[in-house]
């Protein structure tokens, strides 16, 4: 059995003219991934273990400070299995109204028969009193099973929450009796950024989740972590949802490999943001972009009155790739395949269109 290695020459980002800012999900697995994939002792994880499986599990959560780990599909479903296995249903869970898991995964949300109290954060984090309101109770004598918290924070455009912070809001959920999760889908590009070790973030919770597929450029999964009797409980809930797989060695041996060897270059990702975000502002046109912490960068383009769908194409026809995030902004993310010469190009682009939009 061999995996074909994609060599820099062949890579199929290298090679394409467009420079894709859409997001760091779409970074492909290295040369050593391959390898590890290819060489991975395997088993059935649904059978009894898969010992690639074990080993990105342990290791996760050493790396991590935590007792046991899980390898899922994904990190949304490491997020459910957090909420899953901390609840009861008609309890309730809180946060961040602009959190990751309440305004993309209200799906999943429908399956966990809590109330999700929905708190509007400021540059993603939830306020001390207003969530300690949210704790004392309601009308409808909905105790608190969870505090969710995200860092880096997605919607706010990648910013960091303060490791105090998270601290205080830690102590408060447990005062009242609350569990904490981390959704850590970015966990390690805010440690990087902070220049803290990942397990003192993942002090400030019971529960952590991380995602292997986004700027650490694994190729497919998640681990959840936390206490060994929480991660035996996920374990079970997690084959009723269907998220046991069989020789997941093989995904979970690249994983491994970018929690080893990836995590330091994210520095890389976040320089190239600041680069991409200081030169949009110092183009000196109505159009401003966030300041970036970690590797995401939001640029609000609303003064030339065009849907940021618009805008997306017209970037797409030079040769630019972002997402629309609403329709005043762009949403642009930096990764392993992008050079510092495709911010310069990114943001030629950008100036580009502003001639064309402008009247
Ligand atoms: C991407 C992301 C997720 C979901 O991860 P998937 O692996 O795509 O399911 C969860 N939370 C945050 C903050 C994310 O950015």
């Amino acid at each position: 059995m061999s995996f074909k290695a994609v060599s820099k020459q062949e890579d199929p980002m290298a090679a394409s003219p467009m420079v894709d800012l859409r997001s760091d999900t779409v970074t492909l697995p290295t040369p050593e991934m391959y390898e590890r994939m290819a060489n991975a002792p395997l088993g059935d994880d649904g059978l009894d273990f898969d010992p690639s499986a074990r080993e990105l599990e342990e290791y996760m959560a050493q790396v991590l400070g935590k007792e046991a780990g899980l390898f899922v599909p994904s990190c949304t479903m490491a997020n459910l299995l957090a909420t899953l296995t901390q609840s009861q249903s008609r309890q309730q869970i809180i946060l961040d109204s602009s959190a990751h898991m309440y305004t993309s995964e209200r799906g999943g949300a429908t399956f966990t028969g809590l109330f999700y109290v929905g708190i509007p954060g400021q540059g993603g984090v939830i306020d001390l009193a207003e969530t300690e309101d949210a704790l004392k109770g309601n009308k409808s004598k909905l105790s608190t099973a969870l505090v969710t918290m995200e860092t880096s924070h997605n919607n706010s455009g990648g910013l960091v929450p303060p490791v105090a912070h998270m601290r205080n809001l830690y102590e408060l959920a447990h005062q009242y009796g609350a569990q904490v999760h981390l959704d850590g889908a970015r966990l390690f590009n805010a440690a990087v950024s902070l220049g803290v070790p990942a397990a003192t973030l993942a002090s400030c919770a019971d529960t952590v989740a991380v995602c292997l597929s986004k700027g650490l450029s694994a190729p497919v999964g998640a681990v959840l972590t936390g206490s060994s009797a929480i991660i035996h409980s996920a374990r079970q809930m997690r084959r009723m949802i269907g998220g046991t797989q069989r020789q997941v060695g093989i995904m979970a041996a690249a994983g491994k490999y970018a929690v080893e060897h990836m995590v330091d270059r994210l520095a890389d990702d976040h320089k190239r943001a600041a680069m991409l975000s200081d030169q949009v502002n110092a183009l000196d046109l109505p159009i401003a972009a966030s300041q970036a912490q970690t590797n995401i960068v939001q640029v609000d383009v609303s003064h030339y009155g065009v849907d940021s769908s618009e805008w997306v194409k017209a970037l797409k026809n030079l040769g630019l790739l972002t997402r629309p995030w609403g329709a005043n902004k762009l949403r642009c993310v930096t990764h392993r395949h992008i050079k510092d010469s495709d911010i310069a190009h990114a943001v030629n682009c950008v100036k580009r269109v502003t001639s064309t939009f402008s009247h």
